[in-house]
């Protein structure tokens, strides 16, 4: 069946996880370190601690808002998000392959990102996505099966019309895998096999084959 809607991942596959990194990993640790008078390494080792005791399988891993509530951290979250929005610039073939992509494709965003971060990093990406979903924000939940269905129910296409890519095996590959068709994206070459490609161009490629 051929491909009618292409779907991206946000982090890691559109855009490096610098912005996302930069907020998660050193601004709410230092939040969190001046709060409660702990030294930066510390305050880190804390707050990644309290991350891992969620997991990236659960909503809330991806949420600033219930971060802030947890960690009891002061001001507006947002802020900071606007403070790092320079740190957002996408990969080196992005742009071109996008451009051409669309020209055949409807081009959508399936992301674990929560909304505020996704707005920040679309502004790289003006008038080139038919859609975007937020598994947390939209749905509630991270990507999965059922995610993926009601992402090709919302852009009234048939999953097998869909071709998915992300550098995530569980989320991304799997997750999609198993409605439509979907493909690794290892940009570090550390996987093989032939769903695995090393950045955009090679999808491009692949997907004339995929229909
Ligand atoms: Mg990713």
């Amino acid at each position: 069946m051929a491909i009618e809607v292409v779907s991206f991942d946000m982090e890691g596959t559109l855009v490096p996880t610098d912005f996302s990194s930069l907020v998660w990993e050193t601004d709410i640790p230092r939040l969190y370190g001046e709060k409660n008078g702990l030294g930066f390494e510390e305050a880190k080792r804390r707050v990644i601690a309290e991350y891992d005791s969620i997991g990236q399988g659960a909503p809330e891993w991806y949420d600033v808002d219930y971060w802030f509530r947890r960690l009891d951290l002061d001001g507006d979250w947002r802020r900071l998000l606007e403070e790092r929005r320079d740190a957002c610039n996408p990969f080196p073939e992005v742009h071109g392959v996008l451009k051409r992509l669309g020209e055949r494709y409807r081009l959508i965003v399936s992301s674990n990102t929560i909304r505020e971060f996704l707005e920040i990093q679309l502004r790289c990406f003006p008038d080139t996505f038919e859609n975007v979903f937020s598994a947390p924000s939209d749905y509630g939940g991270v990507k999965d099966p059922h995610f993926f269905r009601k992402v090709s129910e919302a852009m009234m296409v048939e999953p097998e019309r869909m071709a998915h890519v992300g550098d995530s095996l569980r989320f991304d590959f799997e997750a999609a895998g198993e409605l439509g068709k979907s493909v690794l994206l290892d940009r570090e070459g550390e996987s093989n096999g032939p769903h695995v490609l090393k950045d955009l161009e090679e999808f491009e490629s692949a997907l004339s084959l995929l229909g």
